[in-house]
């Protein structure tokens, strides 16, 4: 959809709030609204009543409208939805720059799994804050995280995210226990996990949504309970949560599929009950066009990682493709494992420019469309489109300011191109979650980022250590 560039005095979308004590009044700023028009509106006001969006118009309407309320002036700065990572590891900040130049089953072998074995539940927590300090810097509001370790100290890391005031979806992950598939195996392991999900479920004043991170056979070894499968999807259903898995990302796991089974991942998928308008799939680099049609008709989503993708030579998603055949696509960054970095500036970028090489097309993806994927089609992949996404009346306040009064971001011919194109994480200047600041003139409020960042260094050495890695580039002090 291309967008709509509105004079200022054209649209009025009052909610018929009046004003209050509790108003803000966000004026002066360029608003990229991405709702359904796209409207981009120069000269904006953006009425924040509470936790949700009460009006969005000319800035000279909301003065009039709301003359009491308090004022932020967003001169120089765009206002955007709040970007959505829908594929973010953030229990792996610890391990930036340790899983270079490695394909995947190494990667997991070596690092990933030794690594979630022996860690102290405590450097799991301080691994999520350091990454999600690093989403809010970047304009990022809500993240998936799709395999959290059951062995995690929910307590604290539920905190963490309630403290620092980000979205997080995390998919608890959840594997059949070992022994025969039946039905009791199924109940048993579903409601174990279940149990934890319900205790943390919409905790953190709404913040925290706990989903089935589901494990999924990907290569020889692994368990394969159809009644499991069956038993979750029940349980996801009856608590009106989701469910999210790596799917069909590498060469190797799809032909594993399809030579055990004698299906497609996505035939495998269909079967076992996991796909659906609250699934969540991530990668599916090599989907064919079969499966995405079988995805479009399930309305299952796609979270779509360019840049971990093109950096541990996953494979490439078809994204105008899918798009095109009906499936939601969003974006996610994957981690800071295989990224190294946890910015949807780059993402955006990243996927235009791969789409296009491979497409040898200069428009397979536009600067638009990835903007969509990291806001309302982020919103839609994790089921609410209707709350948040785009900057409209009625949503929850989830707004970044983006700051482009920057030599790398000024002239701003098209904001939108600047946005995808120029803009990185450090242009984000302020951040709103349900109306709450949680990032003033870049700073995150509330939190002693030097302390974060001091333990952080403190814990690479025994990181390394732990995993028996030499790494003579290391940094000072680490
Ligand atoms: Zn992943």
């Amino acid at each position: 959809m291309n967008p709509v560039v509105c004079a200022a005095t054209v649209d009025i979308f009052l909610s018929g709030i009046s004003s209050g004590e509790d108003m803000l009044v966000i004026c002066n700023v360029t608003a990229v609204t991405m709702d359904d028009r796209r409207r981009i509106i120069g000269d904006a006001g953006i009425a924040i009543d509470g936790q949700k969006i009460a009006a969005v118009d000319s800035a000279e309407n909301i003065r009039k409208r709301y003359p009491d309320a308090d004022l932020l002036d967003g001169a120089g700065m765009i206002a955007i939805p709040g970007l959505i990572d829908t594929h973010a590891h953030a229990d792996q900040s610890l391990l930036r720059g340790l899983g270079d130049n490695m394909h995947w089953m190494p990667f997991l072998d070596d690092v990933v799994e030794p690594y979630l074995a022996k860690r102290d539940p405590a450097d799991g927590v301080l691994a999520n804050a350091l990454s999600i300090m690093e989403m809010i810097h970047s304009g990022t509001t809500c993240f998936v995280s799709p395999n959290v370790d059951p062995r995690d100290d929910y307590a604290s890391l539920t905190n963490v995210i309630g403290d620092l005031g980000i979205r997080a979806v995390l998919g608890r992950f959840t594997m059949p226990d070992a022994g025969p598939d039946s039905e009791g195996v199924a109940r048993d392991t579903v409601a174990a996990a279940a149990s934890v999900m319900h205790r943390w479920h919409a905790t953190q004043q709404g913040l925290v949504s706990m989903w089935f991170g589901l494990m999924v056979p990907r290569r020889p070894g692994d368990t394969d309970h159809p009644a499991f499968y069956r038993a979750v999807a029940n349980e996801a259903r009856e608590m009106g949560v989701g469910i999210v898995y790596h799917f069909c990302s590498e060469i190797e796991d799809s032909t594993y599929i399809e030579d055990t089974y004698g299906v497609r991942p996505a035939e495998w998928s269909r079967d076992n009950h996991a796909l659906g308008p609250n699934v969540l799939l991530i990668n599916g680099c090599w989907v064919t066009p079969l499966e995405i049609q079988i995805l479009a008709e399930s309305g299952t989503h796609l979270a779509h990682s360019p840049v971990a993708n093109m950096k541990m030579a996953t494979g490439i998603l078809p994204v105008p493709d899918v798009l095109a055949a009906g499936v939601n696509v969003s974006l996610g960054t994957d981690g800071a494992l295989n990224n190294n970095s946890y910015d949807m500036f780059g993402e955006m970028k990243a996927a235009c420019l791969l789409q296009n090489a491979t497409k040898r097309s200069a428009s397979a993806l536009t600067a638009q469309t990835a903007l969509e994927m990291a806001t309302i089609r982020g919103a839609r992949s994790i089921g609410r489109e209707d709350e948040l996404g785009s900057i409209a009346v009625g949503k929850l306040a989830d707004i970044v300011l983006v700051d482009m009064r920057r030599p790398g971001t000024y002239p701003v011919h098209d904001v939108v191109s600047n946005l995808v194109f120029a803009t990185s994480g450090s242009n984000v200047h302020t951040v709103f979650v349900a109306g709450k600041k949680i990032l003033e003139a870049g700073r995150i409020l509330g939190m002693n980022e030097t302390e974060v960042l001091d333990k952080a260094a403190e814990s690479a050495l025994r990181t390394r250590r732990m995993l028996g890695l030499s790494k003579p580039g290391a940094g000072p002090g680490h």
